[in-house]
């Protein structure tokens, strides 16, 4: 267990803005309680994810994205305009039009380095949206064609990074330029946009913002090769969320990295941006799952990795996320309450569809009772599928 005992693990870190856990937590199981999930149940709590924008606007000297594919629900976006978040990182048609629909007001960029004609098309004549990465130049011509040769275009070229073994998921091994073909790209595409910029994105979780550092070196080496005017620069998402048993550094040292940075290598005058997922919006999603079946130390629930428990399977062996039981007749679970460590099996029949933990619950816990999955906001709701048929669930927005 984490520093807050039993019933306040699941609430996140020391970062949550309200130090009545306890309380809170008797709030969510209340909820639990009066609603008796049968399905699994999504809560979204909107003032730490309000709490959570406010630390990337305060801290980042730049504008803060945010990477719509983490956690897509009208909620999580509606709150985020509302604490002053106002431009989006969108990687389909799909995400570009769900934030258009909420505003009218805030930018939209399109970052994914593979695009349809039709998408492209789309976003740039229907929806506003005058900003496209590329590592290829084929892409290139696909956005100058698409756009019919728009004179408003700022086109960013995404660099892959070195192997980030401080991420859990390196995306620099399906996207990225080398540095060679990406200073090529900014020299072909400076002839061609209004404004030009380059990217990077060091993979997701990163434990160590040195690799902020090894980034900007990239890019410094890539703007130098090429010899043109870069305007923009935007140093991807991968902010580490604190889950239990991971130490990971402040937030504010990896702004502090990037900051220093900027300035040790002259970007000073670009316009800066990161686009974070999973570290806004992790700590504000709880996952309300319930016990359908135990087979001794083993926990069937109605939730799984086919639902919004994938990450729960993909970061195995890293750590575990933190959980609570709500026994189903409203009886306390005090610190003093043994506790055992379980695994848990998905409802459908794929024996993928297994979470090892140990995620540590009573030892009196049984079928009908509920697991509350906490720091479940990011990829959970976003990655849920009706695989074998287990597609329902609900999604409640809570104001504590
Ligand atoms: C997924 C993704 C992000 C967000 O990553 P997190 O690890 O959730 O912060 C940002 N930028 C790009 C290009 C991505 O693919």
């Amino acid at each position: 267990m984490n520093d807050f005992g039993v019933l306040g693990s699941v609430l996140g870190s020391t970062l949550s803005p309200c130090s009545h856990q306890e309380q809170i937590f008797h709030q969510i199981r209340d909820l639990v309680l009066t609603q008796r999930p049968v399905h699994p149940m999504h809560i979204l709590r909107k003032p730490v994810l309000t709490f959570q924008a406010r630390r990337f606007l305060d801290g980042f000297n730049g504008t803060v994205m945010f990477a719509v594919k983490s956690n897509p629900h009208e909620d999580v976006i509606r709150t985020l305009i509302q604490a002053g978040i106002t431009c989006f990182d969108a990687a389909s048609i799909e995400e570009v039009r769900l934030i258009r629909r909420l505003s009218q007001d805030v930018r939209i960029h399109f970052m994914h380095t593979v695009k349809t004609r039709e998408a492209i098309r789309e976003a740039y004549f229907d929806h506003q949206v005058r900003v496209f990465v590329i590592d290829t130049l084929d892409e290139l011509h696909k956005i100058l064609h698409e756009t019919e040769l728009a004179s408003d275009l700022t086109i960013f070229v995404r660099l892959a990074l070195p192997k980030n073994k401080d991420a859990t998921v390196d995306f620099s091994a399906k996207f990225g330029a080398t540095p060679k073909g990406a200073a090529l790209l900014l020299h072909e595409a400076r002839l061609v946009c209004s404004r030009l910029g380059i990217m990077f994105h060091p993979g997701t979780q990163s434990s160590n913002p040195e690799i902020f550092t090894k980034g900007l070196t990239v890019v410094a080496d890539v703007i130098k090769r090429a010899n043109v005017k870069v305007d923009c620069l935007d140093v991807g998402g991968g902010f580490p969320a604190p889950y239990p048993h991971r130490i990971i550094p402040d937030l504010s040292l990896f702004f502090q990295f990037i900051h220093d940075g900027v300035k040790a290598f002259g970007f000073e005058g670009m316009d800066l941006y990161c686009e974070p997922g999973r570290a806004l919006v992790a700590e504000a999603g709880l996952l309300v799952t319930r016990v359908e079946l135990r087979k001794d130390k083993t926990l069937y629930l109605n939730d799984g990795v086919y639902g919004g428990l994938i990450e729960a399977a993909k970061w195995a062996g890293e750590f575990a996320f933190p959980v609570a039981c709500i026994p189903q007749d409203g009886s306390d679970v005090t610190e003093e309450t043994a506790l055992l460590p379980f695994r848990f099996c998905g409802p459908t029949c794929d024996s993928l569809d297994m979470m090892k933990g140990p995620f540590e619950l009573p030892e009196t816990i049984q079928e009908g009772d509920w697991v509350l999955i906490g720091m479940n906001g990011a990829y959970s709701n976003a990655c849920r599928t009706d695989f074998n048929g287990f597609g329902q669930n609900k999604f409640i927005s809570v104001d504590f």
